[in-house]
């Protein structure tokens, strides 16, 4: 089912959460609400979901306008970062709760509900833990649970806020694996509160950026990361350096430095906020036009790649640099040790 929200402004006594936000999620999308804390992501899952009221703007299910469709119609389904299970009832319990709940004329019979659960059980992968408790759980499995419950009730729609956001980091990069693999057999049009640009990237069809309650940009993971639309989503998504230069003549200088300026840029003779990203630099023993001299600070290892930090000479500020691991060798990367470091010029981004 396609949802989509239009104008939707929200207050909160003189705070504007929701600064009227227009959206269109197509039918069958994991669509991501990436921002900071505060942003506005979850009022605006909470409005989707009909558990708040925008002040203003519309909520539409599939063409239909829901604004004023209680929770319970919305045919939506709901896992919280704080697991939301019934501590007194087994994991079986749990999940067949939706539909024990329902009303006599709706109620499917036992037998149904037995095969339903156990159904969702396996897709899950936790069909072993039917008998168990809450308590008798891991934090993942307890997700795995809600999620399983979320779904008894074969909803239209599924609304996760921050779902793996407990748990720790190993537990939540397996969770959100197994999520988009779910996603994939199953194709409910679900969306996805992180404020975590990582577990956004990974898991999305699509990304919204809010800031402030402001959409700054709509788009793949690749789009939002490759081409970011303003100096907010580009120091949001992934680390990024920075530099305050003058663009003139194809460079962007910095005092006595420059880099080169991208050949396809809007920006001439005026000041700009150039932005870098740390595996769009290259580092090199010897100098060259467009090269920053820098020292090396601190250096570590992430799998296979190098992280450094260099102090150069613009300004004495941190330069981060990430380099393929086979390159450790060809560099002097000991602490204090003079380097070169130029960016790509196709990769600098110009902001004005
Ligand atoms: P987080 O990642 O921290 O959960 P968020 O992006 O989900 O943040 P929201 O929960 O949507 O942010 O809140 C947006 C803003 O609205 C916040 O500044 C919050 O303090 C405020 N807010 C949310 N709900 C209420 C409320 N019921 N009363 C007053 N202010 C609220």
């Amino acid at each position: 089912m396609s949802i989509e929200v239009k104008n939707l402004h929200k207050t909160f006594g003189n705070f504007t959460a929701l600064n009227n936000v227009s959206l269109d999620f197509p039918s069958g999308e994991l669509v991501a609400l990436l921002g900071p804390s505060g942003c506005g992501k979850t009022t605006l899952l909470r409005i989707i979901a009909g558990l708040e009221n925008p002040d203003t703007g519309s909520v539409h299910f599939h063409g239909e306008d829901a604004t004023n469709v209680h929770v319970r119609e919305r045919n939506v389904g709901f896992v919280f970062q704080h697991y939301a299970l019934f501590r007194h009832m087994t994991v079986f319990d749990n999940v067949a709760f939706g539909l024990t709940v329902r009303p006599k004329e709706t109620r499917p019979s036992n037998e149904f509900i037995k095969k339903r659960v156990h159904e969702l059980l396996e897709l899950v992968q936790l069909d072993w833990l039917a008998d168990r408790y809450p308590h008798q759980l891991s934090g993942g499995q307890r997700q795995r649970i809600a999620l399983a419950r979320a779904l008894a009730v074969e909803p239209k729609v599924l609304l996760l806020d921050e779902p793996f956001g407990a748990l720790d980091a190993k537990v939540r990069k397996d969770l959100r694996r197994w999520l988009r693999r779910l996603h994939d057999e199953l194709h409910i049009t679900s969306i996805f509160v992180t404020h975590d640009q990582e577990e956004a990237m990974e898991v999305a069809d699509k990304i919204v950026v809010l800031n402030k309650g402001n959409i700054e940009q709509i788009g793949s993971p690749d789009d939002i990361y490759n081409n970011p639309a303003s100096p907010f989503v580009y120091d949001f998504i992934g680390q990024v350096n920075l530099f305050h230069s003058r663009v003139d003549d194809g460079w962007a200088h910095i005092g006595e430095y420059k880099l080169p300026a991208p050949e396809h840029n809007n920006v001439k003779g005026q000041a700009a906020v150039a932005y870098v990203r740390p595996h769009d630099i290259e580092l090199s023993s010897t100098n060259s036009e467009g090269a920053i001299p820098a020292r090396v600070a601190h250096v570590s290892t992430a799998g296979s790649v190098l992280r450094i930090e260099l102090l150069h000479q613009l300004n004495n500020d941190v330069l981060h640099v990430e380099l393929p691991r086979a390159q450790e060798r060809s560099l002097n990367l000991t602490v204090g040790a003079e380097l070169y470091a130029k960016p790509t010029a196709s990769k600098i981004f110009l902001q004005p």
